[in-house]
């Protein structure tokens, strides 16, 4: 991973500096931002910074720093959604109660996860507040979450609300240079632009993603997703002026059979849910038309369920950006 530096994100590293490793601290944190922005990253920070010694804190190299940033002390908790449900329940939020007054066992405080945090229902939010207006000393609690306003007035109140920020170009090639063998080479060999970090927008984990798509099923449905979305924001432009850019972004996207199938499954999901959404809201969700829409999701249907056969990618992206082109 990052090694635990928390890149770009100024405003958080300075309080980290400022405030969090003299021993100003708040209890209870709501790490707001994009999911990949560096969240928990940030959350692991905050821990580090309380708990190591040196005078750089976090210095990232003691033994306390590397139980933290390497998921090996015990006294950090995740809570997430369990398996097969929806949302975080009273009981998850229940088990915090169990251990919480028990000393820490490798570090110096106790600490709790909670993510992603919107998925708290309201019942486990209220019991979370009991903890939150009480908490035993030396425990630290970190909600990660999209949307801050997504809590409970009560219990935002209780918590010191950061944001985390979009990275800039820089500061994200420094941060995947330095996770990525693979993205260092395709840039040094040119084989990637500098237009590629539009598709990221200041995401590290979707700028990762990319590169290590190949090697995961789930890496790749996500890549598959983002250049879904991104086809559709294209077909969404006047006619006259996508055909061309259409086909240089797929062929520069979709290298591989397998990228290339589950991209058009993403793309026929994405349609099918524009049209139940244009069914249930009686409007129009996107700039296309629903007739448009239908006839794009049949034509992704299509050539789907050939999308095993044999034609280059190349030349399959291309008879498949012409196909959706001419439809319009
Ligand atoms: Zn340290």
């Amino acid at each position: 991973m990052t090694n635990g530096k928390l890149f770009g994100n100024e405003k958080i590293n300075r309080l980290i500096r400022d405030e969090i490793s003299r021993g100003v601290f708040s209890h209870a944190y709501i790490i707001e931002g994009e999911s990949g922005s560096g969240r928990t990253t940030a959350a692991k920070n905050i821990i580090a910074a309380v708990c190591c010694k040196s005078d750089d804190a976090p210095c990232l190299t003691c033994d306390s720093c590397r139980r933290i940033f390497n998921d090996l002390s015990a006294d950090i908790k995740f809570i997430k959604k369990p398996d097969g449900r929806a949302t975080i329940g009273v009981d998850s939020v229940r088990e915090i109660f169990e251990n919480i007054y028990f000393k820490p066992a490798d570090i110096d405080v106790r600490a709790y996860i909670i993510t992603p945090a919107e998925k708290m229902t309201v019942q486990a939010q209220n019991s979370l507040l009991k903890i939150l207006e009480e908490p035993p000393e030396g425990t630290l609690f970190f909600l990660i979450i999209e949307n801050a306003s997504d809590l409970l007035d009560t219990v935002r109140s209780r918590c010191r609300t950061l944001k985390t920020e979009a990275l800039d170009k820089k500061t994200l090639k420094e941060m995947l240079f330095s996770s990525s063998a693979k993205a260092k080479r395709a840039f040094e060999d040119g084989n990637i632009g500098e237009d590629i970090f539009e598709l990221w927008r200041g995401n590290y984990t979707s700028a990762l993603m990319y590169f290590e798509s190949q090697n995961a099923c789930d890496n790749t449905k996500l890549f598959a997703d983002a250049v879904a979305e991104d086809t559709i924001k294209r077909l969404e432009q006047p006619k006259e002026t996508i055909l061309l850019d259409l086909i240089l972004y797929l062929t520069s996207q979709i290298k591989t059979r397998e990228q290339y199938e589950a991209f058009l499954q993403a793309l026929e999901k994405k349609f099918a849910e524009a049209l139940m959404k244009q069914k249930c809201e009686n409007e129009c969700a996107s700039a296309l038309s629903p007739k448009i829409i239908f006839t794009y999701y049949k034509l992704t249907d299509e050539f789907s369920a050939q999308a095993s056969e044999n034609p280059p990618i190349t030349a399959a992206l291309t008879a498949f950006a012409i196909s959706l082109v001419q439809k319009r």
